[in-house]
């Protein structure tokens, strides 16, 4: 029998990607369907997805979701099943998917993702004909309210399904003043400690954490984490006290989009049996972003420039990191100090230093594949997926020792030299002195290249698709509809 899931959430490859999240969203389909799971996604109808949208049916229209009028319109794509919600006042507008073309988060947000959880409670509680659920998923604070409005505010109180909240991010949390509350339509015994209400605000993660049947997150070490103050932010105590509900389950990633294979975006194609055939990709990164040849490794970094990633740190030891020999390319785009601070880099070293400030797919495909290490030094990362395409591509990641990071990378330290079983880099914090001395630690195994190479297919040789964690969700699933 098959068990039909409802996922919320606020992007999805291939319609709206702004991160990690979108890369899941999407895969999860895919995942989920050799486990007898067909997943139908609620995403927002923002104008890059209603343009994808072929022949498609409309299910449900409101004259009033939450004061604006909206629809409902199922349609397919690759092979999957969505269903766009149409809300011009709350998505028809340029700009990004939570932020103003100047970064400045819509004022509206709290509204706009109200109405997506509002319209996701709706479709799983028979409030739409023809629509029925056996569970809801969703994703980040973006669509935590469906959960919480499944509870209090169900459209058919016979017709609930359990539901399942997955944390991408505890960082964002989205909190809105109490005076939204009376505007949410949802009864006065939402407004409750085990409900929404948070440090005298509405908190939409908070009371999707509070709703939901179970819990997930994306690495079994954020599971644990997130019980402490340092990376609970404030929400440890309540995954403390829902300890029973909480699992985490370790992202995949879309193997046959990130294959070095057969990926159309690269210069040349290769396996871990013809690695020296990575040389015209690196070739062709170097010309592609203006940097000289030469012996010593080229750094890549694909991430969001932000303090959670240590790009602040990343600017302190650049001058080091060209020192000893390195070179770095950098793709990303966000605090603008840090965008600045590269920037005088790249003036400092020119040759040696290359940043491209922007978001752009087809290069971090490039560059996974012409670089030779991928620096991550997140202070936290719930998952983190650009070390897993690292290790795809033969790009040997150097990452700090924290949530998914620690679980997808073994260190090459001593032991696992000995045993050839390393992957990558860790280091402890992200401190200046540690990210250099795995600087120094990388340089010195790349200028031994039987070791580097060894490093490169043992990555290459690991598997982080979705086949164990698709089969970890289908099994969440079956446990709560049992
Ligand atoms: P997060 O979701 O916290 O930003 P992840 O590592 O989980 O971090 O996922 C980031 C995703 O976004 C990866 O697929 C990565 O390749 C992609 N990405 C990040 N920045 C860029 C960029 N500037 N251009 C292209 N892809 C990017």
């Amino acid at each position: 029998m098959t068990t039909s899931v409802l996922s919320v959430a606020s992007e999805a490859v291939p319609l709206i990607k702004t991160g990690g999240l979108a890369d899941v969203a999407g895969a999860l389909p895919g995942a989920l369907r050799p486990h007898g799971v067909e997943v139908t996604t609620l995403l927002p109808g923002y104008p890059s997805v209603m343009a994808a949208i072929g022949k498609s049916r409309t299910v449900h229209r409101y004259d009033d979701l939450l004061g604006e009028e909206a629809t409902l319109v199922a349609f397919e794509l690759g092979g999957n099943r969505f269903i766009a919600l149409d809300a011009p006042a709350y998505f028809a507008r340029e700009g990004g998917a939570y932020a103003d073309a100047n970064g400045h988060d819509w004022q509206d947000n709290w509204r706009r993702f109200a109405a997506l959880g509002r319209a996701g409670a709706d479709l799983a509680s028979g409030g739409v004909k023809r629509q029925r659920f056996d569970v809801l998923h969703a994703h980040d604070w973006q669509a935590a309210m469906a959960t919480a409005y499944l509870r209090f505010a169900p459209a058919k109180a016979k017709c609930v399904p359990p539901s399942v909240m997955t944390i991408h991010n505890m960082a964002f949390q989205g909190y809105f003043p109490s005076a939204i509350f009376s505007r949410l339509g949802l009864p006065d015994s939402a407004w409750a400690i085990h409900g929404v209400e948070y440090h005298g605000g509405v908190g939409f993660l908070k009371a999707g954490l509070e709703s939901a049947s179970a819990i997930t997150t994306v690495s079994p070490s954020y599971a644990r984490e997130i019980k402490t103050p340092e990376f609970g932010m404030g929400l440890d105590g309540l995954i403390v006290t829902h300890a029973d509900r909480v699992t985490g389950i370790l992202n995949g990633i879309d193997n046959q989009t990130w294959k070095p294979a057969s990926d159309t975006q690269l210069e040349q194609t290769f396996t871990a049996r013809t690695l020296p055939r990575r040389l015209a990709n690196k070739r062709s990164l170097e010309a592609e972003f203006g940097l000289d040849e030469a012996d010593g490794p080229l750094f890549v970094v694909i991430s969001r420039l932000s303090w959670q990633k240590g790009m602040d740190v990343l600017l302190e030891v650049i001058d080091h990191l060209v020192g000893i020999g390195g070179r770095l390319a950098v793709l990303g785009s966000g605090d603008p100090a840090i965008e600045n601070g590269l920037q005088d880099c790249e003036a400092r070293h020119p040759g040696r230093v290359s940043i491209r400030i922007g978001y752009d797919e087809a290069l971090s495909h490039r560059m996974q594949a012409g670089g030779d290490a991928i620096l991550v030094p997140s202070r936290f990362e719930p998952c983190g997926l650009t070390q897993l395409y690292g290790l795809a591509y033969g790009c040997v990641p150097v990452v700090a020792r924290t949530g998914g990071l620690s679980d997808t990378v073994i260190d090459a330290n001593v032991a696992a030299l000995a045993a050839g079983t390393g992957t990558g880099v860790q280091f402890n914090h992200v401190t200046y002195s540690e990210l250099v001395a795995a600087l120094d630690r990388t340089v010195a195994l790349y200028a031994q290249p039987a070791i580097w190479r060894r490093l490169q297919r043992n990555g290459m040789a690991c598997d982080f698709s979705w086949s164990i964690s698709g089969k970890a969700y289908a099994d969440l699933y079956a446990s709560l509809i049992a």
